[in-house]
């Protein structure tokens, strides 16, 4: 069945994100089969009739964001078990992962894609952390969110438990979920391949999967993390930085994804933006890790090479919140004070990471990201009747710098409305939080995964 055809009408202000970047005062958008049919002034689309009108006075209407680098399996039960000390829960978080049931990680998910939709994320890429993806398609489907999905796969020995397989095996595995899973629920599921990082990859496998999705015209992305001892490791390994090593065995390109990428040198730098290989930058997990961004960001470095780099929110055990307003706001803050200097990545530069250089980066850029005629329907409309957003003269910087998640009004994906002046319809929410906490005690339990609760005496 078709979708009812919507118009937003007499929009506080549509940011289109569109080529020249156009902002209207009293806007209006039609949306007919799923597609941005017009967008312009309300009183130029007066004539336009739909099924239902969202009256838009109130409102401020975006592109729906990207999210380009966002595990979505074990984390939400055991959000905020890791103490600040504990530097790097790699190792637990693998084991966490490896030991959740379908049920559990069902839930899980679906508790992410009610934290995603309702903070303004109609798209996501989960690099590799779903381990039933079977189970999940209901929790997409339900949810009318977008997810790029794909199976973590390495050959190499790994200093945590990942999945590992022969060679041609993680191939064969990778072939077939592209196979099973790339364009179902009508496009919303995308497929990539989704080696967990060069370390953990032989050159052969990476080689053999690009080769894959440049046959399948699908993506591939690779946890890709730079910095002064993985360039001296990658040059003592292979006698190339790690950059360079990519570029040497032909792991580069558009529909090449690299996900965190702090640390790049000049050379580096200048390889991304020549190859035309797509960023995933997550500045909160950077800054809350302690990664040193003042060091090793070049966030402004690649913006000004014109490389495409999506915003991510990695975990909830990482920045913790699955927020990319609150995510843009870091990006646009964080370079500021690392640079001492106000010029660094401007509010609208954060703005198109999570929108259209978002989509671009995740190879969606013909359909999403901005709201232009044809494409597809993906908007979020923020209420402004908040005390946030007062007083407003120029939505861009109340939306990055004043505004979160949490005035997110209405979503809508593929010209459905998912989030309807703040409720989604999929799920039960306080039954699904009981049932995830209740997910989250037992797998501590039966892991022996567990961290003093509070660093102050509970009772
Ligand atoms: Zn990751």
């Amino acid at each position: 069945m078709p979708e009812p055809s919507l118009k937003i009408d007499h929009a506080r202000y549509i940011l289109t994100i569109d080529r020249q970047r156009r902002i209207i005062q009293d806007g209006a958008v039609l949306i007919e089969d799923g597609r941005v049919r017009r967008v312009g002034k309300a009183a130029e689309l007066r004539d336009a009739r739909a099924d239902r009108v969202i009256d838009g006075r109130h409102l401020v209407v975006t592109p729906g964001f990207l999210n380009g680098h966002m595990h979505i399996s074990y984390a939400h039960p055991v959000r905020g078990i890791f103490p600040d000390e504990q530097a790097s829960p790699l190792v637990h978080v693998f084991n966490l992962q490896g030991a959740m049931t379908e049920d559990e990680e069902y839930h899980a998910t679906l508790l992410g894609l009610v934290e995603l939709l309702r903070n303004g994320t109609v798209c996501f890429l989960d690099p590799g952390s779903t381990k039933f993806p079977d189970a999940c398609q209901q929790a997409y489907e339900d949810s009318g969110i977008r997810v790029i999905l794909g199976e973590c796969v390495t050959d190499q020995p790994a200093p945590f438990s990942l999945p590992r397989y022969a060679a041609p095996e993680a191939v064969a595995r990778t072939t077939s979920f592209l196979a099973k899973w790339h364009g179902r629920l009508n496009g919303r599921i995308r497929a990539w391949a989704m080696p967990f990082s060069p370390e953990t990859c032989s050159a052969g496998l990476l080689q053999t999967l690009k080769r894959v999705v440049d046959e399948h015209r699908t993506g591939l992305t690779l946890h890709h993390n730079s910095g002064t001892k993985a360039r001296q490791d990658s040059v003592a390994r292979h006698g190339y930085t790690p950059t360079a090593y990519l570029e040497s065995i032909g792991v580069v390109g558009p529909n090449v994804l690299l996900a965190h990428c702090l640390g790049l040198d000049e050379a580096e730098i200048d390889c991304i933006a020549r190859t035309r290989t797509a960023v995933a930058m997550c500045p909160v997990t950077a800054a809350k890790s302690g990664r040193g961004v003042p060091e090793h960001g070049r966030m402004p470095e690649l913006l000004a090479r014109g490389v495409k780099i999506a915003l991510g929110c990695d975990s909830p055990n990482n920045s913790n919140h699955l927020d990319i307003v609150r995510t843009m706001n870091m990006a646009a803050i964080q370079y500021k004070d690392a640079r001492q200097d106000t010029r660094q990545v401007p509010a609208e530069a954060a703005l198109e990471m999570a929108t259209r250089h978002g989509a671009e980066a995740l190879g969606l850029g013909d359909e999403l990201g901005s709201i232009e005629v044809g494409k597809k329907a993906d908007l979020v409309c923020f209420d402004t009747l908040r005390p946030e957003w007062q007083a407003l003269w120029n939505p861009v910087s109340n939306l990055v710098y004043a505004a979160d998640g949490r005035s997110v009004h209405t979503v809508v994906v593929d010209g459905r409305v998912v989030v309807d002046a703040y409720r989604q319809s999929f799920v039960d929410e306080p039954r699904l939080y009981a049932k995830v906490q209740e997910i989250g005690e037992r797998l501590q339990a039966r892991t022996g995964i567990s961290f003093p609760r509070s660093r102050w005496p509970m009772s």
